[in-house]
């Protein structure tokens, strides 16, 4: 069974789809779309051997091998010039990790008009990459599995520079307009963690003042963000 996580991601791909899910671990997700819609083409791309090999065996015991591509390799260096995908997914891994995959493989990504990210934390240094390259935030998602929260966030290519203040950026401009349930709940506590952690930066003298101003910001903005009644 497909995770709910999973299942939001699999929800925004755009037919007729062809798309690459990179860190696709057992390959649940190409299997799981691949299997209920028999149009569709996946790559399936992993980094470690491990999953490499499972994500192989998901593949074999659904018969999909001549849909479903698995691959081993860093990121985007998966994909051929050739193969065309029109969406990527990459999910279940850190802000950080997912830009990085971004960067290294913009090359790849000249076919790719919707990409799919599914940051665990740091979703907002996925936002800025996605503006300053181009990608326009189409939808978003907040879910809330097994005591975990997880944002979707879904970029389409434009041809201008799309424009995002740092409240949309820190909180997602769709899911501050939304501001659902469990979109407070993350925002409440994010604004405990964070208070906690200004008190520790300004015990220890080493942080740079720019740091401390910026957290502090941020915490001021996700205060109205919370204490907002409209
Ligand atoms: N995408 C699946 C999901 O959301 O359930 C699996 C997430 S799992 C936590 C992260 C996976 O990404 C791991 O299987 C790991 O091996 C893979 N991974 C990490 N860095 C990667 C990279 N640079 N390129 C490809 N795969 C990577």
């Amino acid at each position: 069974m497909l995770s709910k996580r999973l299942k939001s991601v699999a929800k925004y791909l755009e037919k007729p789809v062809f798309f690459a899910d990179i860190g696709s671990d057992h390959a649940y997700l190409p299997c799981y779309i691949c299997l209920k819609d028999p149009e569709a083409r996946a790559i399936a791309g992993e980094v470690n051997e491990g999953p490499y090999q499972r994500a192989k065996m998901t593949v074999i015991e659904n018969s999909l091998s001549d849909r479903v591509g698995v691959r081993k390799g860093n990121g985007l260096e998966v994909l051929h010039e050739n193969d065309s995908v029109n969406q990527v997914t990459i999910a279940g891994m850190g802000g950080k990790l997912i830009t990085k995959i971004l960067e290294e493989g913009q090359d790849k990504l000249e076919d790719t008009r919707r990409l799919i990210l599914q940051p665990n934390i740091d979703a907002h240094i996925v936002r800025q990459w996605l503006i300053t390259h181009f990608y326009q935030i189409t939808a978003e998602e907040i879910l809330e599995e097994d005591g975990y929260i997880y944002e979707i966030v879904v970029a389409d290519k434009v041809n201008n520079q799309p424009v995002m203040t740092r409240k949309e950026l820190l909180f997602g401009p769709k899911l501050v307009q939304e501001r659902n349930e469990v979109f407070m709940k993350k925002w409440h506590s994010e604004r405990e963690k964070r208070l906690e952690l200004l008190t520790s930066m300004k015990k220890a003298k080493q942080v740079p003042g720019e740091k401390i101003a910026q957290w502090e910001n941020d915490i001021q903005l996700i205060e109205e963000v919370i204490h907002t009644n409209d």
